[in-house]
């Protein structure tokens, strides 16, 4: 079983329902639909697609959607614009008719205020540089510094330039209100600034009526200045790589990505490491060896969730990508972890009973920590401490916190009835563990639950062993080379 979850972002590529279900076996946890891109027509139909598979396979599968926030692109073009250096390009507001013979609308039509003459323009996850030549009333003229082709929907980074878009569009609005129709699961608020801006996404799901958990992502130097707010008012954080590394200097990225990845686990927030984590598979059938690299970095540093974009969206090997994220992941994990979950801030008498928990689990061999959830709350303390080995089985009655669980680390979510008394559902749990082999006779099974106690429920761990008699393990087959 694997710890690090695994976040694949569903596009053409993806939509088939063979696909789907290739992937989910495969070991796919969270699909992620990219309002950039998804129409809403689409999204009402992929997502009971979604649903149906995993009940079909009886798989927790969680949905994610992320909205485009208040990023600013390109509109549509019929054909790409292959432009080279010196070429010069037009970014028109408004509709803005120009007579350059290269130009293409914006959505953002406060571009001509933010901007000033002498401003760099990154395209497209920063692959084109343009400067900016001469702003008129309602078009920018720029001269082409690197080449590329430029495309529809393209997204426009303005390093150190300050946007004045507010945090949720129109767009973002109609998007947040679709995904709390279908029913998703998490909804990521695009260039979440400041803690504010986290705080009004909150308020207009939760008017909605909805209890999607909430993920910002961090992809400007104002997020990762407030960093610690910005984890304050989210469920969740994505390390969104993609523009985190065109806003800041390049060689800064991989020390924010770890700091955001301590500062989460210290703060007991799940954290996603996001973008270009096997780009070259959106060619080809295996990753680089850089790439490899990369991953099994996120992997070390214990992030909550590894995340594919472009590869499984528009990508030609989208299932072969799962596989490759599934198998780094599972080698590294058997290698040990960076253990930043030892730093985790133990707030309340809830907290620091889990981490007495985690500690009992570590000491013992085989263990399993298995975990009684109301609201999810208990399984993400559990999963925060990072447990060495054990891996957590959280139990909970309801089917939206069971899919949202299935972002924590090293967590199974389980869906069971609870019954009135606590004993009767533990009794339960543990039956239908050793049915589905998911323990074996002598494991210790590490247990927090309610229990009752002359005739009130109080919180407990017990330690008890899985039942049967003790076979003797196989031994472990493909005994790797650095074991
Ligand atoms: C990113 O920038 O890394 C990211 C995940 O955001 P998007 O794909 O929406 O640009």
């Amino acid at each position: 079983m694997r710890k690090t979850k695994i976040i694949c972002t569903l596009g053409p590529a993806t939509e088939k329902s063979e696909t789907l279900r290739q992937m989910m076996r495969e070991g796919a946890d969270i699909f992620r639909l990219n309002m950039s891109h998804a129409r809403h027509d689409w999204v009402r139909e992929i997502v009971p697609r979604l649903r149906r598979i995993a009940g079909e396979i009886s798989r927790p599968v969680a949905i994610l959607l992320d909205t485009q926030g208040p990023a600013i692109r390109t509109g549509e073009l019929k054909t790409e614009l292959a432009l080279k250096p010196g070429d010069i390009i037009e970014f028109t507001v408004r509709g803005a008719k120009s007579e350059e013979k290269y130009s293409v609308d914006v959505n953002y039509d406060g571009l001509i205020n933010d901007i000033s003459v002498g401003d760099t323009v990154l395209v497209d996850n920063g692959v084109m540089r343009l400067l900016v030549m001469e702003k008129k009333r309602n078009r920018i003229r720029c001269k082409v510094l690197t080449q590329g082709a430029l495309g529809s929907r393209r997204h426009i980074n303005l390093p150190g330039v300050r946007v004045n878009l507010p945090p949720l569009t129109k767009k973002d609005m109609e998007d947040v209100a679709l995904g709390v129709d279908v029913g998703v699961d998490f909804i990521a608020l695009s260039f979440a600034r400041q803690k504010s801006d986290v705080e009004e996404l909150r308020r207009v799901v939760t008017k909605l009526g909805s209890a999607a958990q909430i993920i910002a992502k961090i992809e400007d130097q104002s997020a990762v200045r407030q960093i610690d707010d910005m984890i304050d008012a989210a469920d969740a954080v994505m390390i969104a790589r993609g523009d985190l590394g065109i806003e800041c200097p390049m060689e800064e990225l991989p020390i924010i990505q770890r700091r955001i990845v301590q500062r989460c686990l210290r703060m007991g927030k799940q954290v996603i490491v996001a973008t270009h984590m096997l780009e070259s598979m959106i060619e080809k059938p295996v990753p680089t060896r850089a790439e490899v690299t990369d991953v099994a970095n996120a992997v070390f540093e214990q992030a909550d969730a590894i995340m594919l974009s472009g590869e499984t969206s528009v990508g030609r090997y989208p299932v072969e990508c799962v596989k490759a994220f599934d198998r780094i992941a599972r080698r590294i994990e058997r290698s040990g972890g960076a253990g930043y979950g030892a730093n985790a801030l133990l707030e309340d008498d809830r907290q620091k009973m889990v981490a007495s928990a985690v500690v009992l689990a570590n000491s013992l061999e085989h263990a399993k920590l298995i975990v009684f959830t109301h609201h999810g709350t208990m399984a993400r303390h559990v999963s925060n401490m990072r447990p060495e080995r054990a891996h957590i089985f959280a139990f909970t009655s309801s089917e939206r916190v069971c899919r949202q669980i299935v972002l924590c680390w090293g967590t199974h979510p389980i869906l069971i009835e609870f019954a009135d008394d606590p004993n009767q559902t533990i009794e339960a749990a543990l039956k239908y563990l050793c049915e589905k082999k998911l323990t074996e006779p002598g494991d210790k099974l590490v247990i927090l639950s309610d229990m009752l106690s002359s005739g009130l429920k109080v919180d407990c761990v017990q330690l008890r062993q899985a039942k049967g008699s003790k076979t003797s393990r196989p031994r472990k087959a493909n005994k790797s080379m650095m074991d």
